[in-house]
Parts: C-alpha cells; sequence; structure tokens
C-alpha cells in the first residue's frame, strides 16, 4: 500500500475510534482542531452547542487559495462530527477481505467519519504537492443526524463560497443526493378528562378514544406518490382505572413537494381537531419544519456544483449516479441558503446499523476524488 493511502486509513480508524454521537461532538472537534493546526488552519466554533443544546458548536476553517486560482470563487467542503447511536467505544475491524467494520455492537461511523477523513487527506496532499487552489472553506458540523440541527443553525453569513460538497451520500461510488424532501414533524397533544373508569366513567373524556377515532382515519404510508406520512409514537394514561386524560400522538411527514407536505400537515391536523371537537377534548398541534426540500437538475450547468462533479469523477474514469434520498442532509440547510451544494459519494454502507462498512480500496480513490475536486479546473 502507498504512503499516502496507509495515511487516510490509518486517519478514518483514528477518527472513527472517537466517540461522538449526536449533541456529544467535543471529542471530535478537539481532534479536529489539533489537526487542522498542524496544516495551517485554524477551526473556529459557533455557538451552535448553546443553541441546540450539545456540548460542542459547528466548526469552520478557511484556506487561502493558492498560484493560478488564488483569486478563484472559493469552494466549501462539508461533513458531519456526528454519528447515530450506538456510537461509542468502538472496535474497528480491519478484514482480510478489505472492508472496515465495527465489531457489530456499535455503528462503524463512516457515516460521516470517513467523509472527514477523506478531506483532510485531500487538503494533506493537496499542501504537500503544493498544487494550485482556490481558496478553501472547511465545516464541520453537528447533530447532522438530527434533522441537520447543526447546519441549520449556522450563521450563513460568513460563508463566502457558494460552491459546496458535502461526501454524505451513501451507495455507489460516483453517487450524488438528485433530491431531498421537506420534512415536518409533529406532535399532538390531546387533553380529555380524567374521571374514576368504574365509579363515574360518563364523566370522563378519554384522551386515548380520541386520538385512536383519528389516526384511524388517517391514511400512512404513501399519502400521494411523492408523500409520506408516519404516525411514530403514542402514549397516554396512566393507569387502568381512570379515564386517560393525555394521549400524545408523534409522527412525520416527507414529501419531494413542499406545499403537498404541508397540505398533509392541515389534512392530519383537520382530522385530529374534528374527533378532539366532537368529543369535547382540547388539542394542540406543535409542528416543525426539519428540513426543506431541493430537487437537482440532472443538465448541470458548467461551474456548477454537479458539472464539477461530474468533471472530476471522468477524471477517475467514472461517472455520476443520481440518487433520490428520503432523509435531508446538512446541503438541504446550505441550499436552504442559497448556495450549489451537493451532497456526493461518501464510501458508507449499511449505514445507521451495526452492520454499517466501508472499503480500503474505496476510501483511497474517494479521497483521490476530493482531491481533483479542490484542484479542479472547470473551465478546461
Ligand atoms: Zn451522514
Amino acid at each position: 500500500m502507498k504512503q499516502n493511502d496507509k495515511r487516510v486509513i490509518d486517519r478514518f480508524i483514528e477518527l472513527a475510534l472517537v466517540d461522538g454521537e449526536s449533541f456529544n461532538e467535543r471529542m471530535v472537534a478537539d481532534y479536529l482542531v489539533a489537526e487542522f493546526q498542524k496544516l495551517g488552519i485554524k477551526l473556529c466554533e459557533d455557538d451552535t452547542a448553546g443553541k441546540i443544546g450539545g456540548n460542542c458548536g459547528n466548526l469552520y476553517g478557511f484556506a487561502e487559495g493558492r498560484g493560478k486560482y488564488a483569486d478563484s470563487e472559493p469552494i466549501l467542503f462539508c461533513a458531519h462530527m456526528d454519528t447515530v447511536a450506538p456510537g461509542n467505544n468502538k472496535k474497528i475491524i480491519l478484514n482480510d477481505d478489505g472492508t472496515i467494520t465495527s465489531d457489530h455492537t456499535t455503528v462503524l461511523g463512516a457515516d460521516d467519519r470517513v467523509g472527514i477523513a477523506g478531506i483532510i487527506e485531500a487538503y494533506t496532499e493537496v499542501l504537500e504537492e503544493e498544487l494550485d487552489h482556490p481558496p478553501i472553506e472547511f465545516l464541520f458540523t453537528v447533530a447532522e443526524e438530527v434533522y441537520g440541527l447543526g447546519s441549520a443553525a449556522l450563521d450563513y453569513s460568513k460563508i463566502r463560497s457558494r460552491i459546496a460538497f458535502a461526501p454524505d451520500c451513501s451507495g455507489e461510488y460516483g453517487v450524488y443526493s438528485s433530491c431531498e424532501p421537506t420534512l415536518i414533524s409533529f406532535e399532538v397533544h390531546i387533553k380529555g378528562k380524567a374521571s374514576h373508569a368504574g365509579y363515574e366513567p360518563e364523566k370522563g373524556i378519554n384522551a386515548i378514544a380520541v386520538a385512536a377515532a383519528a389516526i384511524s382515519r388517517i391514511k400512512q404510508g404513501w399519502a400521494d406518490d411523492h408523500t409520506t406520512l408516519n404516525i411514530g409514537t403514542i402514549e397516554g394514561g396512566s393507569v387502568t382505572n381512570a379515564v386517560p386524560e393525555n394521549c400524545l400522538i408523534k409522527g412525520e411527514i416527507r414529501s419531494g413537494v413542499h406545499e403537498d407536505a404541508y397540505q398533509t400537515m392541515e389534512y392530519v391536523e383537520s382530522v385530529f381537531s374534528e374527533e378532539a371537537k366532537s368529543a369535547g377534548a382540547e388539542l394542540c398541534i406543535d409542528k416543525k419544519e426539519r428540513i426543506t426540500v431541493y430537487r437537482k437538475d440532472p443538465e448541470a450547468r458548467a461551474g456548477s456544483a454537479l458539472d464539477r462533479y461530474k468533471r472530476a469523477l471522468g477524471k477517475q474514469g467514472r461517472e455520476t449516479l443520481a440518487k433520490k434520498s428520503y432523509g435531508g442532509s446538512d446541503i438541504n440547510s446550505l441550499i436552504k441558503h442559497g448556495m450549489d451544494g451537493l451532497n456526493i459519494y461518501g464510501p458508507m454502507y449499511n449505514i445507521h446499523t451495526t452492520e454499517e462498512y466501508t472499503t480500503v480500496q474505496e476510501i483511497v480513490s474517494f479521497a483521490e476524488l476530493l482531491k481533483i475536486l479542490m484542484v479542479l479546473d472547470w473551465t478546461e
């Protein structure tokens, strides 16, 4: 194995071993601040920790451009520091077949530590080889796995780039996320009236019954061919001998069409309010738009993020592969703030499971891909 190839693999493993579930990214941030200092970059932390209740904020760093690209427009590379649970005390196994896994008691955390490792390696090589490059911004976010809370809380006024790449898309080599939905999460609080269940049940208003009546009327799953609706949790009542006063229902809606997400939300609200009204219960619905839809035009404009990605992959003899996502990522926030962001391939499979894996070979090619993106002259 070449020295740089070994270096990026070691880097990935080192990073994967650092605990950093969402809201607890502190140790990952400390690692990155120290490592970027060695590369001459000061990473600054923002005030997102306080805003979202985590122990760490987003990290931002800036590298001056060099040589003939010194005055080109800057580009931004973004990766998230957090992992999903179970993500602490990992054991990383480099298998004989070239795959890298955990011991299957935790996630591997290739999502998105492989993105971070690739960005560091790519920039290190750009420096070592003294390659000309445009100004580069680095953004390492927190709580991406929780509706992208970190990138949503970022102060975008300090971002100079229009073009952004976030290697956070799982799938075959060359994938990118061509669209991501609007996601609305909601909580329905039903307040009925308690009474003794055996003595005077007629005086109570059963909050669970109201919930059941409403939920049985609501079509879950596909609301239409691009919108899903799910009621995920329900809790209510406290004892069996009282008519339950409270019931709390939590759910979410995702749609490839922004307006349809809201229309579906209205439908849910109307059904719950009809049932609450007819039973005489009180109703309170909290809803929150967690991420906002985007759709990438496959006909990439020259110089756009997708065009650059296509060209960079072309230099590796590869092609782009559009992939619909139903999740959302930091890129949703970046696009919402006017940037031309692209959620690009990162070598990670079976993400968010204890069977997550990556491969040595792909990490090596992926780091090279990022390096190409950093120094690419898209006008050529
Ligand atoms: Zn991710």
